[in-house]
């Protein structure tokens, strides 16, 4: 199954796909016709055939657009805090760790094989300031064969970072966010750029305006992927307009940020003009809906988002949100959707209460954890369309402890992928593949 454009899903029965030693699709046989036959013998003959059994389910690799990888040990802890003393209090010191390099490989290792394990074959993280630590995340994803966008994170203002965790001025951080791109692109074994660098300015209140218009400029020169959070909160969007007298979206354009290769992590205060902004510059936005529960005081307008053409992707926002499945943060963009069309003040009569046309189903939710995350970042992923690169889970649809389908008609395939989109668990992840690779299996579950 997989859903190449939203709201429709295509279901491949019976077919043959064949993948070139460069993990690109090279063709789709359908059964009954002679290519299917002559492949189908070939595989055979090279050893070189998987087969699925009557109770599995193929469907592209999972893209979470929003992920900060340092607090991974933070998942859960402390939502109860506004996100300024969340960052202040607990993510800034946890953060400040990962110039202990043993701590950053104990940590990304753990992270890595749990993202792999809960099928996330695409991962954009956002590391820490710290050089080594960023590097060392880019080579735990290219080992473990997971497609990574790995961005060193700049932050300079004395005012809104601490002492003890930033980059000493706008100078010194454009330098290591540089550097740090150096580094990723030259890793060994990255020749095919599996793992890619980031320029990720945290947000604007953490940055200086000489440190954002440097990475900017670098970003341009670069040719390289930007990351960044954009009208978060109340506080964040507020904070911004009073330094800048203008949006998120506005400074980041002016600072030169916002680009086909942007990704806005949020963006739910975002105004009209800023959606289109955003919709000109071709920039793409991670859809959060658990993190916003916490942190967002608000619902990201999703379906007004898709309406206007805005290319959006999801995100776990780890740790803002506390789950690391992308199936989750599938099944909380559907809620959010739901609540934000029907309302939620139940003060109010049924016709004030919400904002009509808002809701997604969970045929949208899968296009947009697959496909949709994939064309945000121009990656070749994300569908079994030919020439695209083989990222694919294996599901199994029965296993002890979570049995999805043992009420649905086998040829009811909608209804199986709202099985697998509201209740599929890592435990039903039997086979995970990037570019053609097996990067986990069933043994390792
Ligand atoms: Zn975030």
């Amino acid at each position: 199954m997989h859903a190449p454009t939203l709201g429709s899903l295509d279901v491949l029965q019976k077919t043959l796909i064949r993948v070139d030693s460069e993990g690109t699709i090279i063709s789709r046989h359908q059964s009954g016709t002679d290519d299917f036959e002559s492949s189908l013998a070939h595989a055979h003959q090279c050893d070189a055939l998987t087969s699925m059994g009557c109770d599995q389910i193929m469907i592209p690799g999972l893209v979470d657009l929003h992920i900060h990888a340092p607090q991974w040990p933070q998942l859960g802890k402390a939502l109860h805090l506004p996100l300024q003393d969340w960052l202040q209090k607990y993510t800034f010191p946890l953060e400040a760790r990962y110039s202990d390099i043993e701590y950053a490989r104990c940590v990304y290792s753990s992270l890595v094989n749990s993202l792999l394990a809960n099928g996330t074959t695409t991962a954009m993280y956002f590391a820490t300031i710290h050089e080594e630590a960023t590097t060392l995340l880019a080579s735990t994803c290219l080992e473990s064969g997971q497609r990574a966008y790995v961005g060193r994170v700049a932050m300079d203002d004395p005012e809104q970072c601490p002492e003890y965790y930033r980059d000493a001025n706008a100078k010194a951080a454009l330098a290591a966010s540089e550097r740090s791109i150096h580094h990723i692109r030259q890793l060994s074994g990255n020749s095919t750029q599996l793992v890619k660098p980031v320029i990720t300015p945290r947000f604007i209140p953490s940055c200086s305006n000489e440190l954002l218009q440097g990475l900017g400029e670098l970003a341009s020169h670069k040719q390289c992927h930007v990351q960044t959070h954009c009208s978060e909160s109340d506080w964040e969007h507020s904070y911004v307009l009073n330094r800048l007298a203008k949006t998120d979206t506005q400074a980041l354009s002016d600072f030169g940020l916002l680009s086909r290769h942007t990704v806005l992590a949020h963006s739910n205060f975002i105004t009209e003009q800023d959606m289109q902004l955003i919709k000109q510059s071709g920039s793409g936005i991670a859809h959060c809906a658990l993190s916003n529960s916490y942190f967002a005081d608000s619902v990201f307008p999703l379906r007004r988002a898709l309406e206007k053409s805005l290319r959006v992707g999801l995100g776990t926002d780890i740790a803002g949100g506390h789950s690391a499945s992308m199936f989750s943060a599938c099944q909380h963009a559907v809620s959010a959707s739901r609540m934000l069309e029907a309302g939620v003040d139940t003060q109010l009569t049924q016709d004030k209460r919400g904002q009509p046309g808002s809701r997604i189903n969970y045929i949208d939710a899968f296009h947009l954890a697959t496909a949709g995350g994939a064309a945000v970042l121009d990656s070749p992923t994300g569908t079994f369309d030919v020439g695209k690169q083989f990222d694919a889970l294996l599901l199994e649809l029965n296993t002890p402890s979570n049995r999805l389908n043992e009420f649905v008609d086998t040829d009811d395939w909608e209804s199986l992928l709202a099985c697998i989109v509201y209740n599929a668990q890592a435990c039903n992840i039997a086979h995970v593949w990037v570019s053609g690779r097996s990067v986990k299996c069933e043994q390792t579950r």
